[in-house]
């Protein structure tokens, strides 16, 4: 019997992640469908429920259910319950387990922006969604300092401080106003800068000046493009990166807990690459009110 994986969000049609995991499923010769399944919040607990039926290898969550889904679950790994989000769901019997695999996939994101250089120890990240949730936590296990978050929002970036309260117990992870000068000073004191807002996906703008960037950061973009953000930093003399490895590695430990198998990262890669070209381009979090917004030439994927 073919077996189902799906995507449950809300919007899915741009999804990058359908190409990669059904090259995976078919160069494997694993007999099963990758499938989008656009559900608004309201319909979500009914597809949760379908997914316990036999048919089902799991699934994956994205914008806007990635926190909505924890209480669903019946056990959460370490790393769901510590960012309190989910974007993997595998099964045990009829029982649903909540994964959150954006944390390994940021974690060799940061890890081939650094390379060989020791880990810096003072990270500046921009937005407190989900995504930036996985940043923080990965951040805190890789051993930084001091995290200062900023966002539109003050208020969300705080509660999501408070929500690591107890891991981030022996450093100083900090909330704090958006203001240009106030990101600046945090900037001059960090070696790394994560953008984790949807700032640069729908249009060419920047989260921050290009003035204020400077050669000894380090610079990467959850966004699935060479961004304005991510085009300044490299005028500037920094190292970047933009969402392309955090997505392709947060999908094969997806696939590699559905299957058992370790995912076939070339072909996800090579698959990624060809739905980009056809210009699908979301990096799984497109905004909702922005689905089917035209993506501006220069925030176009490179390469
Ligand atoms: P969320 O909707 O949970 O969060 C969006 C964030 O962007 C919030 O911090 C929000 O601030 C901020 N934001 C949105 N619009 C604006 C604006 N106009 N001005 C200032 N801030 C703004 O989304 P996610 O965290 O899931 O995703 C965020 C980005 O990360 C997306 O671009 C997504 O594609 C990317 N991503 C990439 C992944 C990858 O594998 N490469 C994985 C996960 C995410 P506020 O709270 O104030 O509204």
């Amino acid at each position: 019997m073919t077996k189902r994986v799906v995507l449950i969000g809300h919007p899915v049609a741009h999804s990058l992640s359908g190409a990669m995991q059904q090259a995976a499923f078919d160069h494997l010769g694993i007999d099963a469908t990758y499938e989008l399944w656009d559900r608004a919040p309201i319909a979500l607990a009914e597809a949760i429920a379908e997914l316990r039926t036999d048919d089902f290898l799991g699934a994956n969550v994205t914008i806007p259910h990635k926190e909505r889904v924890v209480p669903q679950v019946d056990r959460q790994t370490e790393e769901a319950h510590a960012t309190g989000a989910v974007n993997t769901l595998t099964k045990e019997g009829k029982k649903l387990v909540g994964h959150n695999t954006d944390v390994p996939g940021f974690k060799t994101a940061l890890d081939q922006l650094v390379g060989r250089q020791k880990m810096p120890r003072h990270a500046v990240v921009l937005g407190a969604g989900g995504g930036a949730r996985a940043v923080v936590y990965g951040l805190i296990r890789e051993g930084f300092q001091r995290i200062i978050v900023f966002n539109r929002h003050l208020h969300r970036a705080e509660s999501m401080v408070k929500h690591f309260g107890r891991s981030a117990a022996h450093m100083d992870l900090r909330a704090m106003p958006w203001h240009e000068s106030i990101i600046e000073a945090e900037l001059a004191k960090a070696k790394i800068l994560v953008n984790a807002t949807s700032i640069g996906l729908t249009a060419d703008e920047s989260p921050v000046p290009a003035e204020i960037l400077t050669s000894d950061l380090m610079v990467l973009d959850l966004i699935y493009a060479q961004t304005r953000l991510l085009r300044d930093a490299a005028s500037a003399g920094c190292a970047t990166s933009d969402g392309e490895t955090m997505l392709l590695h947060q999908g094969a430990a997806a696939f590699a807990l559905w299957t058992g198998q370790a995912a076939p990262l070339e072909v996800m890669g090579e698959a990624l690459a060809a739905a980009r070209a056809e210009g699908i381009r979301s990096a799984e979090g497109e905004p909702a009110g922005d689905a089917g917004a035209p993506v501006p030439e220069a925030a176009t994927p490179a390469g």
